[in-house]
């Protein structure tokens, strides 16, 4: 339903995962390429013109983003910010008339999602989740097993998604008001994902603990969560997940055998068993597979693989998993 070839995409956050993993599989992509930035940094400007070759006049920052709206050069608007900015920036490229993908977490609360994909429906463009898992083929592989119930129903799923963060005190992930939250809206979204994919189900309750370790460094965000799903079809599920701990798996235990993931999230390489043997695809950029498939959702009407309602859906678990804390998870110390 368009005429280019290629659209354009605009990171919006020149940080780490922009300038480490976005920018350089753009390079890549089929459907897809870098056509601008959007920067609060004017050093970065630049770095990126020089090694990206992006034309002036597809350059901005937080301040004249909103002119993007005139510029027939980007398609879509990539937020790659910190969580407290992604509804924010979100709604101002939808009410540019562009595409939106909006990096997970993809707020700071439910509330925050539903303005966005109210205002991405008013715009009339559409959304995507950078959930860049869904583009994957060990994921796919995984989705399959259980459309195909290959293995039989699934009775238990587990999955952690953690990492060890140690001395960065400065950092936006640790500060509330930027975050929204630790180790669960960081890392935590993939385990939940996991459990979802996994079984084909929504969760229908939740219960939930915190753990803390080190309650000066994590003074405003969780360290570590763990929590327990119950899903309609009799299946239940653990997650673990953590600022303190390196882990990265999907584990399912089903009628027939079972299958697992680990790593499970992680960008490359993935890996996976069954009780049937091993998995093995090709390894290629998650990020390049996920931004040709939203281009491609755009350009010819392909599925949408991570909608906004998938990243809102989590969110309603996130805020779940934090109300039974609240309740009754008192903080293990
Ligand atoms: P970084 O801290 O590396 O970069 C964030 C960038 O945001 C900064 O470099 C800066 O860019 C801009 N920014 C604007 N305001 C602020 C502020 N107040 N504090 C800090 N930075 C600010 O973060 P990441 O790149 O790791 O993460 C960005 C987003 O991407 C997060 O939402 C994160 O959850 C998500 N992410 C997703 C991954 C995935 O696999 N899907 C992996 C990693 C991150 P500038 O200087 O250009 O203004």
């Amino acid at each position: 339903n368009q005429d280019k070839k290629k659209l354009g995409i605009a990171l919006v956050g020149l940080g780490g995962y922009s300038t480490y993993q976005l920018a350089p599989a753009l390079q890549d992509t089929e459907h897809c390429y870098l056509a601008g930035v959007v920067t609060g940094t004017p050093e970065k400007e630049k770095i990126w013109v020089n090694k990206y070759n992006i034309p002036k006049e597809n350059i901005y920052n937080y301040d004249n983003f909103d002119s993007i709206k005139d510029n027939k050069a980007i398609d879509i608007v990539y937020v790659v910010l910190p969580n407290s900015m992604h509804a924010d920036f979100s709604i101002r490229a939808a009410r540019a008339g562009k595409h939106v993908i909006c990096e997970k977490p993809m707020a700071m609360n439910v509330e925050e999602c539903d303005a966005i994909i109210d205002a991405c429906k008013k715009a009339g463009v559409k959304l995507g989740m950078g959930y860049r898992l869904h583009s994957e083929p060990y994921t796919q592989e995984v989705k399959r097993f259980v459309r195909e119930k290959t293995f039989g129903n699934i009775r238990y799923i587990s999955a952690d998604a953690g990492y060890y963060s140690g001395s960065s005190p400065g950092q936006w992930r640790l500060n509330r008001k930027l975050s929204g939250g630790g180790a669960l809206v960081n890392m935590g979204v993939y385990a939940i994902q996991s459990l979802i994919y996994g079984t084909g189900e929504n969760p229908i309750s939740v219960s939930a603990q915190e753990f803390s370790t080190r309650p000066a460094y994590f003074k405003e965000t969780d360290e570590t969560i763990t929590a327990q799903f119950q899903f309609d079809s009799g299946a239940f599920g653990t997650i673990m997940t953590s600022h303190n701990v390196n882990a990265n798996r999907l584990h399912a235990k089903c009628e027939r055998g079972w299958f697992e993931l680990d790593p499970a999230s992680t960008y490359i390489p993935l890996a996976g068993r069954t009780s049937n043997g091993g998995l093995n695809f090709k390894q290629e950029s998650q990020q390049k597979l996920q931004m040709d498939d939203f281009a491609m959702h755009i350009l010819f009407d392909a599925p949408n693989l991570a909608p906004g309602e998938m990243g809102k859906r989590d969110m309603m678990i996130v805020e779940a998993i934090y109300k039974s804390i609240s309740e009754d998870g008192k903080k293990q110390a």
